[in-house]
């Protein structure tokens, strides 16, 4: 029998497991179940993938998404690896012929909804085909707390009971919260899983977070630095999305733009054109960017705050995934805040949840929110925030996010500080939790509307701290906010309360100190971003194997990325390799594409070599 590490170089290209993937497969080899909590691009599916070619039975896969089944099965096929996927949408005859095709037993990996599953065709097919393992994609939509519970989900049970023997069960997820592992483990009946989290950090992303009372200027301070380089710009809504690119355009940048309300031929038009390298600034909703596989994109930038740090980590983790240094960007206001509660507030997505499942889905999205708010007051390590909410180990300090490198000196900040948490003490005890606006006026000393209405002049934290500047009260809010003294209810209006933790500084038991900005930190990346190394000289080289990429994909009726990624090509194009071996030697390059494509790419390669020697000589 081969061994793993045969099937990854022959069938998938690639010379050596990525963390945590080589762990995960010897448990299921050894007939364990496991829980993969990796995130998004980290490489969960080489998990169940390569164990399913050495398995005896069939692997039968349950994925969330049509498209995303589809997509991963044509991959697989290019790959020489027999998998099909049964869904609705199937036209008659080639629902027979997969089922057919699954019935002769060459089929290695079966691909199905998870609602598809105790249909009486369904089961019978798996009865009568020993199933080997079951893969759970996207494991987290069992869970009521995760963002995208999906009741179909709960089939999963039942469907493995009715199976002649119990198959080894490989569960897989992004989401790290522990009230979401925990269902999935209970849910799905797991016999004492590994449970392994892994590779959540990129070290090549530089995580920035900045307050700008004037966002827009803060972009254009990024998009100046970064000129030349391809990025995302996420906005909160479509009005905005189409708002930010509209100015970028006049202000003399390459952007297009992308969200849902757009018809899809505008939409398909503008993904292409950034694809392609035409347009370097996509400014978008959050609905870019499934499924897109683009590998030089150098920054994201957040022109507003998402909704939870799962959103988050995986919008602004598609920069980067070159391995080039790149940027992730959080221009964070608390006004952001507000536009997300009231999106979950409005959230009536899912319908076919009951009432309590309905609050417990709200209950959590405001919890997720939470974290996201607690990230943005941080003056601590952003990346050690980030490992540690997905539940790895991180040292206290990376050296590359902004508040490893801000110019900042420790301050005492215990009198402020204490001045601050008894002023949201002084209105509890009146019955009034403030939102941190409020309580910003109340400590300056501002008599606004709603200050006079709730008769706040007469608290004796009125206008105790009118010396500090606005700014720096906000931030220390928010730092007060991020070190747990104080909470924040999003789910009612941004109310605040005191937490154990501020007892001892209000006794005066303990100092607080805070990282505070010397001046406003200059980003100190942009001379390095700027001085990257590009691999200009082979960029032609790299076109004209897009288009054959290209050629081939339409030819096959495949998304372009399954033939070879752009990482894959991007290195053919460093490495220019003339012999079959060493282009075997190109991450992403296996035995079974080499065979399939590799005279094509070869010999585009070979004629690029040529006409550049051509021009050499004349
Ligand atoms: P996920 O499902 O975790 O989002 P995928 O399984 O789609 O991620 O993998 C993301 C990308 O990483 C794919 O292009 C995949 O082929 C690639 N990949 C996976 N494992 C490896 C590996 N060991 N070496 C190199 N590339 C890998
Ligand atoms: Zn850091």
């Amino acid at each position: 029998m081969q061994d793993p590490q045969q099937i990854l170089r022959d069938y998938f290209g690639y010379s050596s497991f990525r963390e945590g993937q080589q762990a995960l497969i010897g448990q299921i080899l050894r007939g364990g179940d496991v829980l993969g909590i990796m995130p998004t691009g980290a490489g969960k599916s080489v998990c169940y993938q390569v164990p399913a070619l050495m398995l005896p039975g069939l692997t039968v896969v349950i994925s969330p998404l049509i498209s995303l089944m589809e997509d991963q099965v044509a991959a697989l096929r290019q790959a020489g690896i027999p998998a099909v996927c049964l869904h609705s949408n199937l036209d008659q005859q080639t629902y027979f012929s997969q089922l057919s095709e699954v019935r002769s037993g060459r089929v290695r990996l079966l691909y199905a909804a998870p609602e598809r599953l105790l249909t009486e065709s369904f089961l019978s097919l798996t009865t009568q085909h020993p199933v080997s393992m079951v893969a759970v994609d996207e494991a987290h939509c069992l869970s009521q707390w995760g963002q995208d519970f999906r009741p179909g989900y709960l089939d999963i049970a039942a469907y493995l009971a009715q199976l002649p023997q119990r198959p080894v069960v490989a569960a897989f997820t992004a989401t790290a919260t522990k009230a979401v592992r925990e269902d999935i483990r209970r849910l799905l009946e797991l016999h004492d899983p590994l449970e392994l989290v892994t590779g959540f950090d990129r070290e090549n992303l530089r995580w920035v977070l900045e307050h700008p009372s004037r966002k827009y200027d803060a972009l254009l301070h990024h998009l100046h630095r970064m000129q030349g380089k391809s990025g995302i710009v996420y906005c909160i809504s479509r009005r905005l999305t189409d708002e930010v690119c509209e100015k970028l355009c006049k202000d003399g940048f390459s952007a297009a733009r992308y969200h849902a309300g757009l018809d899809p031929a505008e939409r398909a038009a503008n993904q292409d054109a950034f694809l392609r390298d035409e347009v370097q600034i996509m400014v978008a909703t959050n609905a870019f960017g499934m499924g897109i596989d683009k590998s030089n994109v150098s920054f994201v930038i957040h022109y507003n705050c998402p909704k939870s740090m799962e959103a988050y980590y995986q919008e602004a983790g598609r920069a980067g995934r070159d391995g080039m240094p790149a940027e992730c960007i959080l221009l964070y206001s608390a006004g952001d805040i507000r536009i997300n509660q009231m999106l979950i507030e409005g959230d009536r997505e899912n319908d076919r949840l009951t009432p309590e499942q309905r609050q417990a889905v709200t209950q959590q999205d405001h919890a997720r929110l939470n974290a996201m708010v607690r990230y943005g007051g941080l003056t601590d390590c952003l990346r050690h925030y980030i490992l540690r909410y997905f539940g790895e180990q991180a040292p206290e300090r990376c050296g590359n996010c902004s508040s490893c490198l801000a110019d900042t000196q420790k301050t005492d900040v215990t009198i402020p500080a204490q001045k601050i948490l008894s002023c949201v003490f002084r209105a509890a005890q009146r019955g009034i939790h403030c939102n941190q606006r409020l309580l910003c006026d109340i400590l300056q000393g501002k008599e606004t509307d709603r200050v006079s209405a709730l008769r706040l002049q007469t608290l004796s934290t009125f206008g105790i701290l009118t010396d500090l500047p606005r700014k720096q009260l906000e931030r220390m809010v928010q730092i007060l906010i991020s070190r747990g003294c104080i909470t924040v209810d999003t789910a009612n209006y941004s109310a605040l309360t005191l937490t154990p933790r501020a007892n001892p500084i209000l006794r005066g038991q303990q100092t607080v100190e805070m990282a505070l900005p010397k001046e406003t930190p200059k980003p100190k990346s942009a001379a390095k971003l700027a001085d990257l190394p590009e691999f200009a000289a082979h960029e032609d080289l790299f076109q004209r194997l897009r288009r054959v990429r290209e050629r081939l994909a339409a030819k096959a009726y495949v998304p372009a990325y399954v033939i070879f990624s752009d990482a894959t090509l991007r290195e053919m194009s460093v490495k220019c390799p003339a012999t079959p071996d060493q282009l075997l030697a190109v991450s992403g390059v296996g035995k079974y594409k080499l065979e399939k494509y590799g005279d094509v790419f070869l010999q585009t390669i070979a004629e690029y070599m040529h006409d550049a020697a051509a021009v050499q000589n004349s």
